[in-house]
């Protein structure tokens, strides 16, 4: 709706990496920091890494393991989420390695959000609000409603006015933000219900949170003007899955090792962030980029906070989280 111009700043996508601390089993198992986060920008590989020279990286910001949720939303994620509010569509990933912290930082994320998203609004005396809450699985290029895990395997139908949708979704109008914490409780527990049918399936999957904001206000002549757009909040399958190694030429088979939405993903985005604003993006080769399209690219904004583990055992699936980030910024 708004045809503001955009900076370059807003325009590119905003890519962080978070390291974790070493979980109390890495130092059972007398694992090793493998990194230095040398400053805010970044992260250098210690001579651990056995590496000739050591490597340096650098991103819009690095998170230390010592930096709190608060932080890693404030700087990695505020400007992004509170977009939506402005009628900007907005999408914020965790991507990294099968326990690297994705769901540990996306929880981190949410929190902040609902506590950001509400604050805004009871300030916001002049406009009224909506917001919608809906909340989907996709699993082996299945998607799944988390809200009502019984209707099964969901379509997605392309509606000429909304793009992509997913059919017979759930979308629960959202009262207040206590209303929101609890439906998004509701999706974490049936998350893990479809974990112990298949122990990996957390590493296999995508959830997606989206939130639907409508707001209307009197502009300054007296009419009422309103904005909708949506903030969605995605906890990608572990980037294993998407391993360069399996990924350079290798076709993509069902059931295969590769997660084809995160393969596409991951397709999509170094895309975008080649800035060849008219080659072919490849939206349309799974179903995480279809449900995204709107919200990737074009005039949405993004954040990608990769998140890794420090510890020597894992790096080079580290490594393959930086070549990730560094090709997405
Ligand atoms: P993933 O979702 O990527 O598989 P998790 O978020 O489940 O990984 O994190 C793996 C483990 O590490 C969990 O026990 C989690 O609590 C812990 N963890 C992850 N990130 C952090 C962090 N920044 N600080 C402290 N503990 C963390
Ligand atoms: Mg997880």
């Amino acid at each position: 709706p708004s045809s503001t111009p955009r900076t370059r700043e807003e325009e590119k996508i905003l890519v962080t990496v978070r390291v974790r601390p070493l979980t109390p089993r890495e130092l059972a198992n007398y694992d090793l920091f493998a990194w230095n986060c040398t400053d805010d920008n970044t992260l250098t590989s210690t001579n651990l890494n056995h590496d000739r020279h050591t490597s340096t990286y650098t991103f819009d910001r690095v998170f230390d393991p010592s930096c709190p949720n608060r932080s890693v939303y404030e700087q990695g994620a505020r400007d992004v989420a509170l977009s939506a509010i402005k009628g900007i569509n907005s999408t914020i990933f965790a991507y990294g390695q099968t326990s690297s912290g994705k769901t540990y930082t996306m929880k981190g994320i949410a929190d902040n959000c609902i506590n950001d998203i509400y604050a805004h609004i009871t300030n916001a005396t002049a406009s009224r609000f909506v917001l919608k809450f809906s909340a989907i699985e996709i699993y082996n290029e299945t998607v799944v409603d988390l809200l009502n895990r019984d209707s099964g395997a969901l379509r997605l139908l392309d509606d000429p006015e909304k793009g992509t949708v997913v059919e017979k979704l759930t979308e629960e109008v959202v009262r207040n933000s206590q209303h929101l914490r609890s439906l998004i409780a509701t999706c974490e527990d049936q998350r893990q219900v479809g974990e112990t049918s298949l122990n990996d399936r957390s590493s296999r999957s995508h959830q997606i949170i989206r939130l639907t904001i409508e707001s209307s206000f009197h502009d300054e002549s007296g009419c009422v003007k309103s904005l909708l757009a949506s903030l969605s909040l995605v906890d990608l399958a572990g980037s294993e899955r998407a391993s360069q190694t399996y990924a350079a030429g290798a076709r993509l088979k069902e059931g295969s090792h590769i997660n084809r939405s995160l393969l596409t993903l991951t397709n999509v985005i170094r895309k975008l962030s080649g800035g060849k604003k008219s080659g072919h993006i490849p939206y349309r080769d799974s179903k995480l980029t279809r449900i995204l399209q709107s919200s990737l690219g074009g005039n949405a904004r993004t954040a990608i906070i990769c998140t890794m583990s420090p510890a020597l055992s894992h790096v080079d699936q580290s490594r393959n989280t930086l070549a990730f980030a560094t090709s997405a910024k």
